[in-house]
């Protein structure tokens, strides 16, 4: 029951902020919806979820056209330049930046539309898994390069840890990429604020909230399995 499945992601968040010492503080839950009907959007909704991921940008389109318009999207898998056009005006945030070229083309679609794209640097930092993200050590130099575009703000940092059945194997990833945020934070750089730490999915949120997560992406959780079809 997506309902319960809500309520119980919801106490478990609080209880890490409170595990964790942090207890003033809140984390975003990102409903991950991919693959999912409206249907299930809706009962989320219904039950408070306010924000929810996607990983295509045909599906977010698809969805955002038959949702209401109070719908936070995120763009959280990989995104193809040529794609970046039919996602601009409708994403709250887009997680997964990994190269100039793609900022540049974000930056461009965003002037184009008269807005600010608010935007996440993806790092790799398990460097398995994910084909996608940089390197920690390659990450600031790209910060400073899309710092100093027009109609694109950093806010902030995501990764996609390893899948595990032990969350705590991913502990470590998480720490250092809570480093790596209060690092960049602590330089200052114009235009780029570190306001966002995306990191955490279903197995292993908890542990990534005691490392300082401020946003978590869970899918499997509250929706049940994904089947792919072909
Ligand atoms: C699918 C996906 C998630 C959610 O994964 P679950 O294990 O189902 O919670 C989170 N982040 C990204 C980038 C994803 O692609």
């Amino acid at each position: 029951m997506i309902r319960d499945n809500i309520n119980e992601v919801r106490s478990k968040i609080a209880a890490s902020l409170v595990k964790a010492n942090r207890i003033d503080e809140d984390v975003t839950l990102i409903a991950v919806s991919k693959t999912k009907p409206v249907s299930a959007i809706e009962e989320a909704i219904k039950y408070g979820a306010t924000d929810f991921g996607e990983n295509k940008v045909q599906e977010l389109t698809d969805k955002y056209d038959q949702l209401p318009n109070n719908i936070k999207w995120h763009l959280i898998g990989h995104l193809q330049r040529n794609k970046v056009k039919y996602i601009i005006d409708k994403v709250d945030l887009i997680h997964s930046v990994d190269s100039l070229r793609l900022a540049e083309e974000i930056a461009k679609e965003a002037k184009k539309k008269n807005l600010n794209a608010r935007i996440l640097i993806q790092v790799n930092v398990s460097k398995e898994d994910s084909k996608f993200g940089l390197s920690v050590e390659n990450a600031e130099e790209l910060i400073r390069m899309v710092a100093k575009l027009e109609n694109i703000n950093i806010v902030g940092l995501m990764t996609i840890a390893p899948f595990t059945d032990n969350p705590e194997e991913n502990r470590v990833y998480f720490r250092e990429l809570h480093n790596l945020f209060v690092d960049i934070k602590q330089k200052n750089i114009d235009n780029v604020s570190m306001e966002v730490l995306s990191m955490g999915m279903s197995g292993d949120y908890e542990v990534a909230i005691e490392e300082g997560a401020t946003m978590v992406r869970v899918g499997t959780t509250i929706f049940g399995d994904r089947i792919y079809s072909n």
